[in-house]
């Protein structure tokens, strides 16, 4: 019954400068923050905390992470001051069973492949957050299985959140095209169009495309797409595309979102995403 389940999204994030910026990317993010019941939690899995663990943060006052560098003082600035919520990380660490999932009360917080979304999606930062980390060290078979476990949380009104880009390479950013995308880089995002529409519990077969090396040369950024593929085939319900589009060649920006309605204005702001001031390799976004 999609009547009776939170909606769940996959945000292409890009550059953390989207925290401080407006245009179609965002303004897609926060119609669907504004189109979601309450949720009582927000369940984020973030490329940015991809480590050789399973953790959720299970602390009260999760602190915000700055965790990157040559970036403006502004966006350091930037505090998202949401709750944590620990009766949801004992949860998670519960259904995820019989993966043990370790409790993190005091190493990480909100980092900003969740934060540069949510201030977007929900300004008040007045909902509780928990972020799962990406178990590096499992296959994407895994990660897909994981998320189909989780989707109990659904019914129990979280908002499952994955956090990343489905294609990232920076080496290959071309700073100065904001809103262009490679040829390869575009082919390897309609095919996961192309997928997460029809039949996202086939998610992983994206890594036999051509450019799958090209657009996921570490899978940090792509693994959080699988929590959404595999929240959707636990209902047998296709995602649907949220806004797409590629920026600096190498970036793509497309989101999906699983039972939401929600119309997205892509008038709003400016075209193109955010770019960061400095050299791709001298950033960590
Ligand atoms: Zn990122």
């Amino acid at each position: 019954m999609a009547d009776s389940v939170m909606p769940a999204a996959f945000i292409g994030h890009g550059s953390p400068m989207n925290a401080l910026d407006h245009n179609r990317y965002t303004a897609a993010w926060a119609a669907f923050g504004a189109s979601v019941p309450r949720p009582r939690a927000i369940l984020a899995i973030s490329a940015h905390w991809y480590i050789n663990a399973s953790a959720v943060t299970g602390m009260p006052r999760p602190k915000t992470i700055h965790d990157f560098y040559g970036f403006p003082e502004a966006l350091f600035a930037v505090e998202y001051p949401a709750p944590g919520d620990p009766d949801l990380a004992a949860e998670v660490t519960e259904i995820a069973k019989p993966t043990w999932v370790g409790l993190d009360l005091d190493s990480w917080g909100i980092d900003h492949g969740s934060w540069s979304v949510l201030v977007h999606m929900f300004p008040e930062a007045d909902i509780p957050v928990v972020q799962l980390s990406i178990n590096a060290a499992k296959p994407f078979d895994y990660h897909v299985g994981l998320a189909a476990q989780l989707h109990q949380l659904r019914e129990r009104g979280v908002l499952i959140v994955g956090s990343g880009n489905v294609v990232h390479n920076l080496s290959r950013m071309q700073w100065n095209e904001p809103d262009a995308g490679f040829d390869w880089a575009r082919s390897f995002d309609e095919a996961a169009v192309q997928v997460m529409t029809s039949s996202p519990g086939d998610v992983v077969d994206l890594q036999g495309h051509g450019a799958f090396g090209l657009a996921a040369p570490t899978p940090d950024h792509f693994i959080p797409l699988l929590y959404l593929a595999g929240l959707a085939a636990a209902v047998a319900r296709p995602a649907q595309v949220l806004v797409d589009g590629c920026a600096m060649g190498s970036l793509s920006m497309t989101s999906y979102t699983l039972d939401a309605r929600c119309d997205v204005d892509t008038t709003a702001g400016s075209g193109a995403p955010a770019v960061p001031d400095v050299p791709a390799d001298e950033t960590n976004m």
